[in-house]
């Protein structure tokens, strides 16, 4: 069993590389990759200080709690509300830098952060709204979730690790995500040719059926559109049912094995084409 370990700093340096090695292949990238870069800087100065969650980590129970899931609950995780804020308003700094968020939603961000009473409950609310029979988020948050989801994810991340080193998913076999209720963003593709599913919030792993649709759990395969994109490395399987789409790191064709923060900023151009066929 693997022990669990704040994340390495040296993957992180890894990924910082094959960012930069990236942005000198496809310089249209440049924006994206920059911001990405930014954001793995200010979450690593939080990275290392985070603590384990609050839950039992006996396997056992851990593996019981997937009966009624998520596993994670909002309690559980190991928020230090300082670190948070901080990272919150780098965040917002930098994509607003970027022109990933307008100025309206950055200061939303700067308003909620400077109410302590606040900014837990908008942490919770965007946590929660993802738990099956949970309200949807509070609509006084709306908008700001891809800015609460880089924040939170040195925490999510911390929790997700310490969780993932412990529990049996065997029997996992939904598209949503066991351990804190979030939607994959990314898939790899095994050497083996299995499917696992990435959370786009805590990263947790999970093996999921080869083909079918994650968000509506089509599995009929002419309904099912999937290509791979031009150099192999990466595939999307698009749904004709509830027009969604997923990407996939296809680790069978790859020197590397999939590194999230990096794919994802190199497949936005699959995004791109996804989009422009009518899906979201
Ligand atoms: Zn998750
Ligand atoms: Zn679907």
């Amino acid at each position: 069993m693997r022990e669990p370990q704040a994340p390495a700093p040296r993957s992180d340096s890894r990924a910082i590389t094959a960012l930069r090695q990236l942005k000198e292949e496809q310089p249209d990238l440049a924006s994206a990759v920059d911001l990405q870069v930014e954001l793995l800087q200010l979450q690593r100065r939080v990275q290392t200080r985070v603590s384990l969650p609050s839950i039992n980590l006996d396997p056992k129970h851990l593996t019981g709690l997937l009966t009624n899931p998520p596993v994670l609950q909002f309690e559980h995780l190991p928020v230090e509300w300082g670190d948070l804020r901080l990272l919150l308003r780098g965040v917002a700094a930098a994509m607003r830098n970027h022109d990933a968020i307008e100025e309206a939603t950055f200061r939303r961000v700067e308003a909620i952060c400077r109410d302590a009473s606040v900014l837990p409950r908008a942490i919770r609310s965007w946590y929660e709204s993802t738990r099956p029979g949970s309200p949807p988020l509070d609509a006084e948050f709306e908008g700001l979730e891809a800015v609460l989801q880089q924040a939170m994810r040195p925490f999510l991340t911390r929790a997700a690790d310490a969780v993932m080193a412990r529990i049996d998913l065997a029997d996992w076999k939904r598209g949503t995500c066991p351990l804190c209720g979030g939607e994959p963003d990314l898939a790899v593709i095994t050497p083996a040719a299995d499917r696992l599913l990435i959370c786009g919030r805590c990263s947790a792993r999970w093996r999921f059926h080869q083909l079918a649709c994650p968000f509506c759990l089509n599995e009929e395969r002419r309904r099912i559109t999937s290509f791979a994109s031009r150099d192999g490395q990466y595939r999307l399987y698009a749904c004709d049912v509830c027009e969604r789409y997923l990407k996939a790191f296809d680790a069978r064709r790859a020197a590397r094995p999939v590194m999230t923060v990096v794919d994802s900023v190199a497949t936005l151009p699959l995004d791109a084409a996804a989009m422009q066929k009518g899906y979201k």
